[in-house]
């Protein structure tokens, strides 16, 4: 399959590279480009110009500083994978990014890229061939979903493995637009509608810059992803958990994040709660698995039934908290 023709661009900072996406609305940032070159060559964009943000260099540090973690959108997979600073403070980002396709791919995708990544589905994630068999979908530019066969809706899953890990760390993101620039809880950037990241940020001219992650002390955290093939896959179900305990092993708090199961990221809040106050011990854990599961809602968006999703969300879920609380069950 070949590219498209495109425009290139390569700002060397972040005025320029804002100003150059607003000039018209007919480019499309590019990062690492592991998922976007994908899209292009099957036709699933087809932008008149790329903006690089590879030659920008404020946007490639990591650095601890007043009781928080910045990094910036461009720092790769690969040194997140391998930052001590990044073991030390946050250990669920660390297996996260390790997570994420294979090593070659890490070596070329961003944190940014991960985070903005668009919503996955098997009748849009395919090529222009294989899609002219049938009508396009309402995300392809038709008016049906061919899943649910509504008008106007769109339930293409969110399969990032970073995002869950970040909401369960309560980061928040920083987007700089033409006139002015935000902090965003990363949570509220996920809609959920219809509305894909990148969607979002090609709607409102806006790159993302920056990820702030605040440290909270004794905090315990882990991500446990399920793929079909294990050498490089998306998550078909991913989980992040964050507790912290007392002497006694009760948790004091939690935080369950679901990536996979729905078109954003999944707070399992009614999971989480079931811990709260509470002795981790395996029944516990089993209970909360059971209850944050229920708040998954795949559709068949994959070749995996939603049934199985759901029961391999509970086995997950179990996984990682039990990992983060240093149990075995
Ligand atoms: C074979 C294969 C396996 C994969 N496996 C996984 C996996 O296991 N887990 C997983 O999570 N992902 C996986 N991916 C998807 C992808 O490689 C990763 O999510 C990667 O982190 C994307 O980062 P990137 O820098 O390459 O993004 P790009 O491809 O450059 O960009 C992705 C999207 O984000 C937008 N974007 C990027 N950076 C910014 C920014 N700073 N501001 C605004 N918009 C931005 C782009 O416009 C584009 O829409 C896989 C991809 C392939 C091809
Ligand atoms: S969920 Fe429906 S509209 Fe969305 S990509 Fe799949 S078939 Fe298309």
């Amino acid at each position: 399959m070949r590219l498209p023709e495109f425009e290139f661009y390569e700002p060397e900072n972040i005025d320029d590279a804002v100003k150059q996406l607003n000039k018209n609305n007919k480019g499309t940032v590019i990062a690492g480009g592991t998922d976007l070159l994908v899209a292009l060559k099957q036709r699933l964009q087809v932008p008149e110009y790329l903006l690089s943000l590879e030659k920008i260099p404020s946007i490639k540090k990591m650095e601890k500083a007043n009781g928080s973690v910045t990094i910036g959108s461009m720092c790769l997979l690969n040194d997140i994978a391998s930052s001590q600073l990044i073991a030390d403070t946050l250990p669920a980002l660390k297996s996260s990014a390790w997570e994420v396709g294979s090593p070659l791919l890490r070596t070329l995708a961003t944190i940014g890229g991960n985070i903005c990544l668009n919503t996955r589905c098997r009748f849009y994630n395919q090529s222009q061939f294989w899609r002219s068999s049938r009508e396009p979908c309402y995300k392809a530019g038709g008016s049906v979903c061919h899943v649910t066969g509504k008008k106007e809706t769109c339930y293409a899953a969110f399969c990032a493995d970073i995002p869950p890990v970040l909401v369960a760390y309560g980061a928040s993101i920083k987007l700089v637009g033409p006139n002015s620039s935000r902090l965003l809880p990363l949570e509220e950037f996920y809609t959920g509608d219809s509305r894909a990241p990148n969607d979002i940020l090609a709607g409102s001219g806006e790159i993302l810059t920056e990820i702030e992650i605040p440290l909270q002390d004794n905090s315990k955290s882990c991500y446990r992803k399920f793929r079909l093939r294990d050498s490089i896959d998306f998550p078909l179900v991913g989980a992040a958990v964050r507790i912290s305990t007392d002497e006694r092993n009760r948790c004091l708090e939690a935080q369950i994040v679901l990536s996979g199961v729905s078109s954003a990221p999944v707070v399992a809040s009614e999971g989480a709660e079931i811990l709260l106050g509470n002795e981790l011990s395996s029944e516990l854990i089993f209970q909360a698995a059971e209850r944050a599961s229920s708040a998954a809602h795949p559709l068949k968006t994959d070749l995996i039934s939603p049934r199985y999703k759901r029961e391999v969300t509970k086995v997950v879920v179990a996984e990682a908290i039990a990992e983060a609380g240093g149990m075995k069950i």
